[in-house]
């Protein structure tokens, strides 16, 4: 059993690293940059080493800082949390050759996903539904039209390195098609230096429905239901809940095994989230996230599991703590992503927060990093908290929702708070339909 972790992040995700660890006696080793000496996951570990300078190039990607930090303080495994390292192959390979435990899936498996082009060919091969497109990469702007005329516009070209919604262009009809491939390949080789891309079927109405998955690592497999993530900007997700609103219990179940399945005949380990578009019944993957998500409070609410503690446990060669059928859902939950940006043209707002309050009560749980006085730096991403409710129906959990952002003070700096406020006022928020492009359709015409 592991005595002391390291948690190679910052923000409210090491907090939740940390929260787990405590709660199963195992020590915490904190790593920041410069910029975050002060910062709350420094305080609230129990022991933190700096590791460089602002810039995340220079501290919380820097792999020989990190491993330097784990072996000074004498930790066993490394949580990568979201984001930074943590669906890097090559790090997970450092750790493991410096006799440290990853927590989290094998090299292999984030080296498969982490290609969207070989993450959809192994989907399709275990019997997962994907989006209708190209057989792998499209090399030439010849056969990005031969594609566009089979699968019938609109299309989407997309990076097989992608991630954070860059490298998508959507091209509507076939004379979009050359500016849309040049434009999809030359974003893709700026962001990720790999320029080859691939096609889809370009949905129209779809909404974002992902599975969460967990496996042993030795073969054994579970679901945890799916979430709605269709409230989107920019292919960014604002707010996520569970379960989905449009879901049948049979679609969940019939999807969930699909995903369980999958995972466990490729003897997954950990936490993963299995993305799929969803239209008129059908599921259609998109790709795979060998990681814990932003959003996995939203299903440890309705699951009652703490999805951390069990990523702890597989990391320690451990059995999964429950069954499929352990697993029955308890209402409703909903997260809204809480961003230090401008509203609606979410440009970021780093600065001092001048006064805190996060709120409280029955089934409210506000994970954030923020303190009173605390300057959040201009270097890193700009989420400063999630609020999670959960309530027996989505109707009462909607409820608690506008009960909690009243209650919830964050001063100082722009943040994406009042937009929410304003976007409960909205009847489609409330019966749930809508999907993937509906929130920027709502933004235009709100702003
Ligand atoms: P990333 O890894 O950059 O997040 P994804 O493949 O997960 O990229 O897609 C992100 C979002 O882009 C989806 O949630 C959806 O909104 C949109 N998208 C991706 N593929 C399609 C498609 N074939 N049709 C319509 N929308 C798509």
């Amino acid at each position: 059993m592991f005595e002391k972790i390291l948690i190679a992040n910052r923000g409210e995700i090491a907090l939740r690293v940390i929260r787990a660890a405590r709660e199963m006696g195992i020590r915490s080793v904190a790593v920041h940059s410069t910029a975050d000496s002060d910062a709350m996951h420094v305080r609230m570990a129990d022991e933190s080493v700096c590791i460089g300078p602002p810039s995340s190039t220079d501290s919380y990607l820097s792999i020989p800082a990190i491993m330097a930090a784990a072996e000074v303080t004498g930790a066993q495994a490394i949580h990568p949390g979201y984001g930074f390292l943590s669906e890097n192959a090559a790090f997970v390979q450092i750790v493991e050759d410096h006799g440290l435990s990853f927590i989290g899936p094998r090299a292999e498996h984030i080296r498969i996903m982490g290609d969207k082009i070989t993450a959809k060919d192994t989907m399709k091969a275990l019997g997962v539904p994907c989006v209708p497109g190209s057989d792998g990469g499209v090399a030439t702007l010849d056969d990005a039209r031969r594609v566009g005329e089979e699968i019938g516009y609109p299309v989407i070209i997309k990076a097989t390195a992608g991630g954070g919604g860059r490298g998508m262009k959507v091209a509507q009809t076939a004379k979009d098609m050359e500016s849309a491939f040049h434009t999809a390949r030359s974003e893709s080789k700026a962001a990720f230096g790999n320029d080859e891309v691939y096609i889809e079927k370009y949905l129209t109405t779809p909404r974002h429905i992902e599975i969460q998955v967990f496996g042993d690592g030795k073969g054994t497999a579970v679901h945890l239901g799916e979430r709605d993530c269709s409230l989107q900007r920019r292919h960014q997700k604002v707010l996520e809940e569970a379960p989905g609103p449009t879901i049948t219990p049979e679609e969940r179940a019939r999807i969930g095994k699909v995903c369980a399945d999958a995972v466990a005949a490729i003897k997954y380990a950990g936490a993963g989230t299995i993305e799929f578009l969803y239209e008129n019944g059908e599921f259609y993957f998109i790709e795979m996230n060998t990681r814990l998500q932003v959003e996995h409070p939203v299903t440890e609410a309705i699951f009652g599991v703490d999805l951390v503690r069990e990523q702890i446990r597989v990391a320690e060669g451990l059995p999964l703590s429950f069954t499929q059928d352990d697993l029955q859902i308890n209402g409703h939950a909903i997260e809204v992503r809480i961003n230090a940006e401008t509203v609606p043209a979410f440009a970021p707002r780093p600065g001092k927060i001048t006064a805190y309050h996060a709120p409280g009560g029955l089934g409210v749980r506000m994970d954030s990093a923020l303190y009173d006085g605390y300057s959040i730096p201009p270097y890193y991403d700009s989420l400063i908290g999630k609020l999670i409710v959960h309530g027996r129906d989505r109707r009462e959990a909607l409820a608690r929702l506008d009960r909690a952002l009243g209650e919830l003070i964050v001063d100082g700096v722009e943040n994406t708070v009042p937009l929410f406020v304003r976007l409960l006022q909205d009847p489609d928020i409330h019966s749930g339909t809508y999907n993937i492009h509906w929130l920027e359709k709502w933004l235009e015409r709100t702003y």
